[in-house]
């Protein structure tokens, strides 16, 4: 009998200790009925979200903290510097083996970018969300939520930066990208492909990232963050070019064109931009095609104009790392390089 409680005892110890951070979205989100099409994100609390997933406990330790409540398209810096702050303290204080962060599918990618840029960990750090409201039919919240766990407390899935897991899929987070406004298949990673897949809690890794991140990033969050503002201009036929003096009228001090094709704009906005850029405003040029690096020096001459390429990154992700990048004094071809770094 002893022996059974010994065993019992050191069984339960090695249970990974994982800590489920809530911000919100449709995973934590309810509706009126369960096909109602409209529903309210962030309704629901972390500690309901996790009793309301059968064997959780058979694969971790599990404990919720509550870091905001709220769809992830009223996500803010705020809330991101919080939350890399508290996954650092969590980490460096040894209190968890893996982290979870359940967060609106809306901006996951851009938040997934900032923790993979300032974390500074090797350790798990998995996102995930839901689709469907708590209350609908067939709600993917947790199901996305018990794979999460168990990749969170898998060993293997250490020293790979920020991982989304939705729909028995791993992206990385540099990769991933939202691609359908309701389906449940949603995120993509187009160019560089999944990290892995994780079925009913069973993971299969199938690379690393590339790309810098995590506990390799320069980027950090320590001694108070104040980021610069940086837009995002989408480029369309006949794009108004005094869109750009608008931004840094307001005090933009970089900014993202979501060009078109391989990062192009009409001539008028290339002219106000390359004269802004002239003036010290850092441009980069991203594209709003969905899958794709961005050139240097194919359709537009950016050694001549000073303008940079986002490489892979998408507008909303180049943006975080501009800002980031912006809290330190670079070259414009240190600039450059980080987008082939991160
Ligand atoms: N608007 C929601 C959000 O991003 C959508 C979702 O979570 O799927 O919070």
């Amino acid at each position: 009998m002893k022996m059974v409680t010994n065993r019992y005892r050191r069984r339960k110890r090695v249970r990974p200790r994982i800590v489920i951070l809530g911000t919100g979205g449709t995973i934590a989100g309810t509706a009126a009925f369960n096909t109602a099409a409209g529903y309210i994100s962030g309704k629901v609390g972390i500690e309901a979200m996790v009793a309301a997933v059968p064997g959780l406990d058979a694969l971790a330790d599990v404990r919720g903290e509550q870091i905001a409540n709220v769809g992830s398209q009223d996500m803010s810096f705020a809330i991101m510097i919080r939350l890399a702050h508290r996954i650092n303290d969590l980490f460096s204080a040894g209190a968890a083996d893996g982290i979870v962060v359940t967060h609106g599918t809306d901006t996951m990618e851009e938040t997934a970018h900032f923790l993979n840029l300032t974390v500074k960990s090797r350790k798990p750090v998995v996102m995930t969300g839901a689709m469907r409201p708590s209350t609908a039919i067939s709600a993917d919240g947790p199901l996305n939520l018990y794979n999460a766990v168990a990749v969170a407390a898998d060993p293997r899935a250490e020293g790979r930066g920020v991982l989304v897991v939705m729909n028995d899929r791993i992206h990385g987070a540099h990769s991933l990208t939202k691609t359908n406004t309701t389906s449940v298949e949603t995120f993509l990673s187009p160019i560089n492909g999944l990290i892995g897949t994780v079925i009913y809690g069973k993971a299969d890794y199938f690379r690393r990232p590339f790309r810098r991140h995590t506990y390799r990033s320069e980027f950090s969050v320590e001694g108070g963050t104040v980021l610069p503002r940086v837009d995002i201009l989408y480029a369309c036929a006949d794009m108004p070019a005094d869109l750009i003096d608008c931004s840094v009228e307001r005090g933009a001090k970089g900014i993202v064109i979501a060009g078109d094709g391989n990062g192009n704009m009409n001539a008028a906005t290339l002219s106000t931009a390359a004269a802004v850029s002239a003036k010290g405003i850092v441009i980069v040029r991203s594209s709003r095609v969905p899958t794709g690096t961005v050139t240097r020096n194919v359709e537009v001459n950016d050694d001549q104009t000073g303008f940079l390429v986002s490489d892979e990154l998408n507008p909303a992700k180049a943006r975080i790392l501009l800002m980031l990048a912006l809290s330190k004094r670079r070259s414009l071809a240190e600039l450059q390089q980080l987008y082939y770094t991160y």
